[in-house]
């Protein structure tokens, strides 16, 4: 066998081979696309049956048998093209002349197939056959751009076999005029042009598994590439959302959908706000669900009459809806919406699977993640509880143990010499002691409030200057001076038992973390509308990573001894909480350990309506 005859029988057996294996499809699934294929290459594999009986086994076929292959021949480019139709449309005129032309080109064989047809007839055959052949493959040649994942790599290959069929058409209807030698060097190239064309459709049509799979991989990995970061994502929906961009990017398709099993109720539903680019969640997505089994339908709208109407809005024809399942718990549905019925449905819907699989994935890390953060904040919750019982247990005993150390003594007393005289030194102590443990009770009451969002009381006009005065005088620190700046007005609408306890509680840690003899500097002014109140002290400072914890629960400059100084950390929370319920902002500076500290807070001065009123009127009779 010479180099020639080999390869022309190799060509011969690969297109007898694609053949079996589209046939073999199309009885799997009978659809239209699979149908065109194996009518296409049906015709192909008939004729080359034909040249093969008459050429390898010198058998002679009948005229019938001999006016059957040539009409096949002539409706290879209409079957073409009616592929060409299923994976990217064709305009119907155009359909309808390559029908009518086939049917043209019929009659005119069958009448003129004993004799020559005339020269005339012969060349609008020969135009017909490659004008159309030409559209086909510039046709696929476009849709093969237009493609993308799995299905692109398959349209590129069909592509180039259909290009090398059109070159295989230039060069037998140049063969007819070459003269014999050179015809003969035409014919090798040919025999090599239509190796290529089989091997262009062999990996189109019937590419052989490893080479799906390695065409898949790609697709998978950048999929893959994105999905590594997605469970981290703040929420599930940008999850959800980043996962359809990746599956319609991998398909090639226009939109992709996930839809969510609602945990409390157990059904369907889409996640967060509805997704722009995907129609809504279709009867074929939830069927996939219910039913737990992949779906393809390749005419939408006819299949789900119900939808048709968000299929029309969203241009679709034809989903596919594979089920996301992590192990037995169903998690949901990715479903993908195409303009045009995919031409390779079985690829996708083998990638779809595989990218649902990786979804659930994706999801369980999710859900894993959260539950993480859940246990992380209940273990925090119950430290936050421990910490709160243990410096509460611990702040509350120490006050408690003096109250009754003192009321035991006072008892004795009283039991050994009940004429003795009182003991004022010792009441006054109990009295210090019980106030000190009002007030951490207060404290933890109010950190209650705080987190209830119901601080802050009905408002009323105070006077921050007056206030600040009075506090300052209130507050016993015979061993500090006190510099109180509040010269002019500064009144607003405030809930006053609220803000006197701000301004009592930043004076109080002013003398309370200070020296003996130490100088507290307190100041209200007015600036840019708002009240600005600054509390000065030359005390203890604060170290600089403390500063901004410092407004948080139960947290202590890490320079105060507890021994020293009491206190559980809760003051400064609550404040914040006060001034910042008011609309305004608290905040601490400070150089450092024993640098002294300050601390301020804006407030906006907000006037009641019959004051502001009020106001205008004044303004506006000073302008009289
Ligand atoms: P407490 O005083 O009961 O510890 P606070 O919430 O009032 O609770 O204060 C929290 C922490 O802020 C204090 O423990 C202390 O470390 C720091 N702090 C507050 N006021 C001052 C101040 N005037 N000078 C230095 N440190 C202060």
């Amino acid at each position: 066998m010479n180099a020639d005859v080999f390869l022309q029988v190799l060509t011969q057996a690969l297109f007898a081979l694609i053949f079996i294996i589209v046939l073999v499809g199309t009885i799997r699934h009978p659809r239209l696309a699979n149908v065109d294929a194996s009518l296409f290459f049906g015709a192909i594999a008939l004729i080359l049956a034909e040249t093969w009986l008459t050429e390898a086994f010198k058998l002679g076929t009948g005229p019938i048998w001999r006016f059957i292959v040539e009409v096949l021949l002539m409706a290879l480019p209409y079957l073409l093209l009616r592929l060409v139709d299923d994976f990217a449309g064709v305009r119907q005129e155009i359909s309808r002349a390559a029908a009518i032309g086939l049917a043209a080109t019929v009659v005119l064989l069958a009448i003129f197939h004993q004799a020559h047809p005339p020269r005339v007839l012969l060349l609008l055959l020969v135009a017909y056959f490659v004008i159309l052949a030409m559209y086909d493959a510039i046709a696929i040649v476009r849709a093969a751009v237009y493609s993308g994942g799995v299905t692109r790599r398959r349209m590129q290959a069909v592509a180039a076999g259909t290009i090398c069929l059109g070159f295989l058409i230039v060069v037998a209807g140049a063969t007819a005029f070459t003269p014999k030698d050179a015809g003969g060097l035409l014919r090798g190239i040919s025999d090599v042009v239509s190796l290529c064309c089989v091997l262009g459709y062999f990996i189109g049509f019937a590419p052989p598994g490893w080479l799906r799979h390695a065409w898949q991989e790609p697709e998978l990995r950048s999929f893959l590439g994105r999905a590594a970061e997605l469970p981290r994502l703040p929420t599930t929906e940008q999850i959800v959302r980043e996962l359809e961009r990746g599956a319609a990017a991998s398909l090639g398709v226009r939109s992709a959908l996930i839809a969510l099993r609602d945990e409390s109720t157990g059904e369907l539903a889409p996640v967060g706000e509805p997704n722009p680019e995907a129609p809504s969640l279709d009867t074929t997505a939830r069927r996939a669900f219910a039913e737990q089994r992949e779906i393809f339908v390749s005419n939408a709208a006819r299949e789900n009459p119900a939808d048709v109407e968000t299929y029309l809005a969203e241009g679709v024809n034809s989903v596919l809806a594979v089920p996301i399942t992590a192990g037995e718990e169903r998690l949901g549905v990715l479903a993908v919406y195409a303009a045009r019925s995919p031409i390779f449905a079985e690829d996708d819907l083998t990638l779809a699977r595989l990218l649902a699989d990786q979804a659930a994935v994706i999801l369980e890390s999710r859900a894993l993640i959260d539950e993480a953060t859940r246990v992380r904040a209940r273990e925090e919750a119950a430290r936050l509880k421990d910490d709160f019982l243990s410096a509460a247990a611990h702040d509350l005993k120490t006050p408690l143990t003096a109250v009754i150390a003192q009321a035991q003594l006072l008892e004795r007393r009283a039991r050994r010499d009940p004429l003795a005289p009182t003991d004022v030194g010792g009441l006054q102590r109990i009295v210090r002691e019980s106030d000190r443990l009002r007030r951490l009770v207060t404290e933890l009451l109010d950190v209650r409030r705080v987190e209830q969002g119901s601080l802050i009381g009905p408002r009323e006009t105070v006077d921050l200057s007056e206030l600040l005065r009075e506090s300052s005088e209130r507050l016993v620190a015979p061993r500090h001076t006190m510099v109180v700046t509040a010269c002019e007005p500064v009144a607003g609408e405030f809930d006053p038992i609220r803000i006197a306890q701000l301004v009592d509680n930043l004076l109080e840690n002013a003398v309370k973390y200070s020296p003996e003899g130490g100088e507290v500097r307190a100041e209200v002014r007015i600036e840019d509308g708002a009240a600005h109140l600054t509390v000065t002290d030359c005390g203890i400072g604060i170290p600089t990573g403390d500063i901004p914890h410092l407004f948080e629960r139960f947290h202590r400059g890490s320079n105060v001894d507890d021994r020293r100084f009491s206190g559980m950390g809760l003051g400064l929370f609550i404040c914040k909480a006060i001034v910042e319920q008011h609309g305004g902002r608290l905040w601490a500076e400070s150089d450092g350990p024993g640098t002294g500290s300050s601390f301020h807070a804006i407030l906006p001065i907000v006037m009641s309506q019959t004051e502001d009123i009020a106001a205008i009127a004044g303004a506006g009779s000073v302008n009289d």
